[in-house]
């Protein structure tokens, strides 16, 4: 695509750009987006070979540097986060370790929000403290916590809004003031919004990261990553990428080109089969607590309003009774799959104090409000009326005891 039909697709709408954005036909004009399945390229002259590798001329060398489908999917998602250049990495896992190994060094030091991602709280907390870059935890919603860890060190402040299970809400627009004023960087997870709802780069951050195997995807079916930003660190993440070798492969960012085609719809989808349970979910007896940022008496309820187009397919739920009650609910439901992953056309349902976060100790997880009577649902694309039977089935499960 030439820049002038780049810049012509950013001035469409976001649907547009999802469908549009980042597509170079091949000489055979063809419609879809072609998957290039080749580790290497050939060059017409060692004239062209030099001046590649030397990087005087544009083109793809080997696919550990570029790929053009993997370009397509970089470009279409640069869009529609409204950043500057995109890259993709192999897992979400890959991005947020790439953006921390290309732009920190040792003696840096790290505020990261307490309710991330458990693997993400083990690479700041095992992995970069062993190279002695030191991370802060801080309660998300906490801005005075966030100042009070600032460090002259501090040179990245990093968080996910809505955070995961209890759909806690950062401002973002004071979160990337404050980084600002410590000369440091944002960096948001925009995993449980997407672009489809939320454009963190909008409201002041500096990188978006992605895990592409949860919405991007939609379905389930490949691991991804990415991270979006300005030019200057994402050119240092592609350096880290050339170097060290998590890139994506080209068909996963094909899949991921097709999932972004329709990812508003499906926010949407998700958005407001989520919206209908957390309410439903309110009114039956058997339930103590609904954790969801749409509900309008969840403290984050305003800011998420405001910085957000729509309130994401997360769920959570404090079911009356123990452990033991919240296990029979899950275990009592058919339709919705027992697994850990999210951001699926199939809802899934998990117990976050013995699955995704049974590694903190007990006092962690008190602290971090994931009780024992927690349910956790990932909404997904079925009619909105069976998943509501599957849970009045998993409530009535959880009252007979
Ligand atoms: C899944 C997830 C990740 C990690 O992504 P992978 O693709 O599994 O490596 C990071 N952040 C959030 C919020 C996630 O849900």
């Amino acid at each position: 695509m030439s820049d002038d039909d780049s810049d012509f697709l950013r001035s469409l709408g976001p649907a547009t750009r999802a469908v549009r954005a980042g597509i170079a036909r091949g000489p055979e004009g063809e419609h879809g987006e072609p998957i290039y399945t080749t580790s290497s390229y050939v060059f017409a002259s060692c004239e062209e070979a030099a001046a590649r590798f030397a990087g005087d001329s544009p083109g793809n060398v080997y696919s550990r540097y570029t790929n053009p489908t993997v370009r397509a999917f970089e470009e279409r998602l640069a869009a529609l986060e409204e950043g500057e250049s995109a890259v993709a990495t192999a897992s979400g896992m890959a991005a947020i370790f790439g953006v921390c190994v290309a732009l920190l060094k040792t003696g840096d030091h790290v505020i990261c929000s307490r309710d991330v991602f458990g693997a993400t709280a083990g690479l700041f907390g095992k992995y970069l403290a062993r190279f002695g870059i030191d991370t802060s935890f801080v309660p998300l919603a906490d801005p005075a916590a966030w100042r009070a860890a600032l460090r002259p060190t501090t040179r990245l402040l990093y968080l996910e809004t809505p955070s995961n299970p209890l759909c806690e809400i950062a401002d973002l627009g004071a979160m990337a003031a404050l980084a600002r004023e410590a000369g440091a960087l944002l960096v948001v997870d925009n995993c449980f919004c997407t672009p489809a709802l939320q454009r963190p780069l909008a409201l002041g951050a500096d990188i978006v990261i992605h895990s592409a195997t949860k919405y991007l995807d939609g379905q389930g079916r490949c691991l991804g990553g990415a991270a979006i930003g300005a030019a200057a660190p994402m050119d240092e993440l592609r350096a880290y990428l050339r170097t060290c070798g998590p890139t994506m492969s080209p068909f996963n960012a094909w899949v991921f080109l097709k999932g972004l085609e329709t990812l508003s719809l499906r926010m949407r989808a998700h958005s407001e089969s989520a919206g209908h349970l957390a309410r439903w979910l309110e009114e039956q007896p058997a339930v103590e607590q609904v954790f969801y940022a749409g509900l309008p008496h969840h403290p984050g309820h305003a800011l998420a309003a405001r910085q957000q187009s729509g309130f994401g397919g997360v769920l959570s739920f404090r079911v009356r009774g123990g452990r033991e009650a919240a296990w029979r609910c899950i275990d009592a439901t058919r339709v919705m799959s027992l697994t850990a992953n999210l951001g699926d056309a199939k809802t899934t349902i998990v117990h976050p104090a013995t699955t995704t976060h049974g590694r903190l100790t007990a006092e962690e997880r008190e602290r971090a409000g994931i009780s024992e009577n927690l349910v956790r649902v990932a909404v997904g694309l079925e009619d909105v009326a069976d998943l509501e039977a599957d849970l009045a089935r998993g409530l009535a499960a959880a009252e007979a005891s």
